[in-house]
């Protein structure tokens, strides 16, 4: 069995909320409360980072982006998107399964996230997931 986190939640080995899911990619909020809030958008292929990533997947990945943030922005109205990635430990890589990081931001929030509460619970990250799966075109 593989070990990669990503991997087993593209594997629904591993539970997470499911926001979009096509033959290349898939978004999800994590349920594991490491990164509360943030939509994650992942390869479904395992790709370590940027270096190792195919033009095709690139391209897949930036189109899920875009309509997973249109999405987010239909859903809850944030003032602003920050959309980021690590690659590499030294760059602050975690999780060494290629995916972008999609963070509301309101006024006022800095770089501390106010969306959602903190460690929202399992039922209340799911609802969110199910308002931005209801908002995408
Ligand atoms: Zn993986």
């Amino acid at each position: 069995m593989t070990q990669c986190v990503f991997c087993r939640i593209v594997g629904r080995q591993i539970p997470a909320a499911v926001v979009h899911e096509d033959g290349d990619t898939l978004a999800f909020m994590d349920l594991g409360q490491v990164n509360p809030g943030h939509v994650l958008v992942a390869a479904k292929d395992h790709v370590e980072n940027v270096f190792d990533l195919e033009p095709a997947q690139a391209s897949a990945l930036a189109g899920t982006m875009v309509r997973v943030a249109r999405a987010i922005r239909a859903a809850f109205s944030p003032h602003g998107l920050s959309v980021y990635q690590a690659n590499g430990k030294a760059a602050g890589q975690t999780v060494f399964h290629y995916h972008l990081h999609l963070v509301p931001r309101y006024e006022g929030d800095g770089m501390a996230l106010s969306w959602p509460v903190k460690n929202p619970p399992r039922e209340e990250l799911e609802a969110y997931a199910g308002r931005i799966r209801a908002s995408l075109a």
